[in-house]
């Protein structure tokens, strides 16, 4: 008797997450689609849509049209009174931004850091901004947060692992140090599983993005991988590395303590190092030595400079050396280029992978593979955080339905 009532309980939770899930990705649906969708009995929904509006996590939007174009009374997650913060950390600032429980970005700030060394003392300013905005929205109910960091995040013991040039951030306990007098649960994961995970989010009704890989190419080479919809995190969640796979067994030293790593060879710093050594070999370009900054080099690879270009197609064909090896063992439907590398010249980037991609897979399997530049408007590893916040706040309904929203809010104000 007792195992049959904790079996209905979990049953009524896992549908729960399933219904608050698919009003997420419709956005604004009837309760009749919502049993279309979810194969559970209309009376199921009716009961489980009255629960979530109890509780204030979704709200009625008055009359769409529905299933076989009848009028039905529409309904969406209740994006303005429940939030969540999302966090990406940089080197020299970081971004947070405060998103509805879709994800949807309400505001975004920047903040400038000194963090290059001292990783503590800036993860202490990044939890004195998040105080201060929840501060500043006391009546926004802040559910759950999450960062994005550089490096391989070792999840189970909060350690950062090691991030390339930034030895004052090795072992550093992000989690711990974030989550310090916040209420609610925050949550850490590497800026390229965000990313991926903002890819998936956004485009969650493209079957392609099911089993997608997100490269973020800028001061490092990562990649967040989809697999049937989940992220790919592996036994320690530090999976996607793609940057640290070699290339030249023999090449040089990397923080990772292997040799000739991709990243190496075609991050931005490979980028900036290249054109450097370039100049002091007395080559011609519109770009002066110790002023080779991103923007600078945007700009001369547009205006066709012979030394930025070359050197941003020689950097561009490593990358898609080690796409392609990407491609060979995981299979993705599509591949999607972020961050500072792929803004320099997506044209350029793009033509450069996809024929490297032509000309070394398999064309059965290469014809199915959609290779994009990143088209999300914000960076896609602070939309991937909000979301992936977002995605763990709707996992667990029971938090809302048990605690009422007055205690919620009293938490919130608690801060202030
Ligand atoms: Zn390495």
């Amino acid at each position: 008797m007792y195992q049959t009532s904790v079996n209905q309980e979990k049953i009524q939770i896992i549908n729960r997450v399933l219904i608050l899930n698919l009003i997420r990705q419709e956005g604004i649906c009837s309760r009749a689609t919502l049993a279309k969708l979810s194969g559970l009995r209309q009376a199921t929904i009716t009961n489980i849509i009255g629960e979530l509006i109890h509780c204030g996590l979704v709200v009625e939007t008055g009359l769409i049209s529905g299933e076989r174009n009848r009028r039905a009374i529409g309904v969406r997650l209740n994006d303005e009174r429940f939030k969540v913060i999302g966090v990406r950390l940089a080197r020299g600032m970081f971004d947070i931004s405060l998103a509805g429980l879709s994800g949807k970005p309400y505001g975004i700030w920047e903040h400038r850091t000194g963090m290059e060394g001292n990783l503590p003392s800036s993860l202490r300013a990044v939890r004195s901004a998040i105080q201060n905005l929840m501060r500043e929205h006391p009546d926004d109910e802040v559910l759950s947060v999450c960062a994005a960091v550089p490096g391989p995040y070792h999840e189970e013991e909060d350690r950062l692992l090691f991030v390339t040039g930034l030895d004052g951030w090795k072992g550093c306990a992000v989690q711990r140090t974030l989550s310090e007098g916040l209420p609610m649960p925050l949550h850490v994961i590497n800026d390229a599983n965000a990313g991926a995970f903002a890819q998936f989010w956004h485009n969650s009704g493209d079957a392609e993005a099911q089993n997608m890989v997100y490269i973020l190419a800028g001061q490092g080479i990562g990649c967040g991988m989809l697999v049937d919809g989940k992220l790919l995190l592996g036994q320690q969640s530090i999976a996607g590395e793609f940057g640290h796979s070699s290339i030249s067994f023999d090449g040089p030293l990397c923080a990772c303590g292997n040799r000739g790593c991709l990243e190496q060879y075609c991050s931005v710093s490979a980028l900036r190092e290249q054109i450097a050594e370039q100049l002091r070999n007395g080559a011609s370009s519109c770009l002066r030595e110790g002023f080779i900054t991103i923007p600078a080099i945007t700009q001369a690879v547009r205006i066709g400079d012979r030394v930025a270009c070359e050197a941003y197609r020689r950097v561009c064909g490593f990358l898609a050396m080690g796409i392609v090896s990407l491609i060979n063992q995981l299979n993705p439907g599509k591949i999607v280029i972020g961050d500072q590398l792929a803004e320099i010249h997506p044209g350029i980037l793009l033509d450069t992978v996809k024929r490297t991609i032509e000309n070394s897979v398999n064309p059965l399997i290469s014809r199915n593979i959609a290779v994009e530049v990143n088209r999300l408007e914000e960076s896609p590893s602070l939309l991937g955080a909000a979301a992936y916040a977002a995605q763990q706040a709707l996992a667990n309904p029971d938090l809302f339905l048990a605690a009422s929203a007055r205690n919620l809010c009293a938490h919130s104000r608690e801060l202030a």
